[in-house]
């Protein structure tokens, strides 16, 4: 039977390294809604359009037109034994989406990994992200790689500032979103006995260890 994974996760959880680990471990695609949104307006395909259209107007794509891109995904080669589905369902409504169209594939979700980070700690990593004004933007993190002078580069010694997006008031409203509109998904998948919680606050290789875990018990059933 195919095996199709969920990640689930806030900002700056670490999802896009765990998923790189866990696609390539169990031979799996990393199905991303974003990149599945991108890909498709680019390649200017009917559904690209369809989604275009709803954007234009600043509306948000119906969920409907996001299950038929994931079919699509889905019915690839490359996804015959299964895929993990990364940013989407995001909402119960899609998640029951997911369930009718995995079992048109004769499919179900094998499981929910939810790499669960407080949200203090996710406003930690994600308001702490500073650059230099020098033409090579380096990167800086006050908490895990702070500069040797505060508010200097170590390279060109330019100054260091805050892109508007990562300010501590804008990736505190972020997190909060996710936070409430995951809720209803978590205890949704609870409830269902699918949801493998794994503590997100350990080394990155003690929560890729916990992920791997949660995946072989659930294929081992
Ligand atoms: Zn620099």
């Amino acid at each position: 039977m195919a095996v199709y994974l969920l990640l689930l996760g806030g900002p700056g959880a670490g999802k896009g390294t765990q998923a790189d680990v866990l696609c390539q471990e169990f031979q799996l695609p990393h199905v991303a809604s974003g990149d599945l949104f991108r890909d498709n307006l680019k390649r200017a395909t009917p559904l690209g359009q369809l989604a275009k259209q709803y954007m234009d107007r600043g509306e948000l794509v119906p969920d409907d037109v996001t299950i038929k891109m994931i079919r699509e995904r889905l019915q690839q080669p490359d996804a015959k034994n299964g895929a993990l589905l990364d940013g989407f369902p995001r909402t119960v409504p899609q998640a029951q989406a997911l369930d009718a169209l995995l079992a048109e594939f004769g499919g179900k979700v094998t499981t929910v990994l939810y790499i669960k980070v407080g949200e203090t700690a996710l406003l930690d990593r994600l308001s702490g992200r500073w650059i230099c004004r020098g033409a090579q933007q380096h990167a800086y993190h006050l908490l895990f790689n702070p500069p040797k002078v505060a508010g200097k580069c170590d390279v060109d010694g330019t100054e260091l500032y805050q892109r508007a997006d990562d300010t501590a008031e804008v990736q505190a409203r972020r997190i909060k979103v996710f936070m409430e509109q995951t809720a209803p998904l978590i205890s949704f998948y609870q409830q269902r006995g699918e949801l493998r919680e794994v503590d997100g606050e350990q080394s990155i290789q003690a929560v890729t260890e916990a992920l791997r875990a949660g995946v072989k018990a659930a294929t081992a059933k």
